[in-house]
């Protein structure tokens, strides 16, 4: 593929959409694909985020999601953790009109526990559709937990969220720059429309089909 980096990359990344498809049995439709998932969290923040409205993540967090509330310029809405782990109820609690965005880290970086499929369950049932929900799952590959989620069921149901996933740790891929989010093609959408055309780099897209 080295020969052909004079021509642009395929701004749909069919390809890799393709092959993401096939591996997780979704609609390739509903995959959008990043320059990581840092990327894609930003492009959500810009595509969900009006001043002023509320983003909620456990503490202490991933470091992407208090920089998009505070690019966006909204509250942030910080629910301290319960032995090293999110505190599901506590964060359904702190839900109100005005909330948009909601971080589930998980496992979460950097304590390293998980959220279970119980936990998630019910906390789903509590979550109204003015929010979208950001499964932040950059450590997914590793979990061997029986008790841990398959997040992918409520993106297939419909729901207002978002699974992300990466190249950058199990497979090694870091510097390439390269991750995803699988969810409802009608959300997938609205997160595309803060996306730059070519987001994405000819040698990576290859690199991580064949990954
Ligand atoms: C590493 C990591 C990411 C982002 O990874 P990318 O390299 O941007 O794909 C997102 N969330 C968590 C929790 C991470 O540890």
């Amino acid at each position: 593929v080295l020969a052909d980096v004079y021509i642009y990359p395929d701004p749909t990344w069919a390809a890799l959409r393709k092959a993401l498809g096939e591996f997780y049995d979704v609609d390739p439709e509903g995959i959008i694909v990043g320059r990581g998932s840092d990327e894609i969290i930003h492009m959500m923040g810009l595509s969900f985020l009006n001043p002023g409205e509320e983003v909620i993540y456990s503490l202490p967090a991933f470091a992407l999601y208090p920089l998009t509330t505070t690019l966006m310029d909204c509250v942030h809405r910080q629910i301290p953790s319960r032995d090293h782990a999110h505190d599901i109820q506590a964060i359904a609690e702190a839900i109100t009109d005005k909330t948009k965005l909601i971080f589930i880290g998980n496992p979460c970086n950097p304590t390293g526990t998980i959220s279970t499929a119980e936990e998630i369950a019910w906390f789903m049932d509590q979550v109204p559709d003015h929010c979208v929900v950001a499964f932040d799952e950059a450590y997914y590959e590793y979990v061997d937990d029986p008790a841990y989620p398959d997040t992918l069921r409520y993106a297939r149901d419909g729901r207002h969220c978002v699974t992300l996933r990466t190249f950058s740790k199990a497979y090694g891929l870091a510097g390439l720059r390269v991750g995803y989010g699988i969810a409802d093609p009608e959300v997938a959408k609205a997160i595309r429309l803060s996306c730059e055309p070519f987001n994405v780099g000819l040698l990576t897209l290859v690199a991580a089909e064949a990954a």
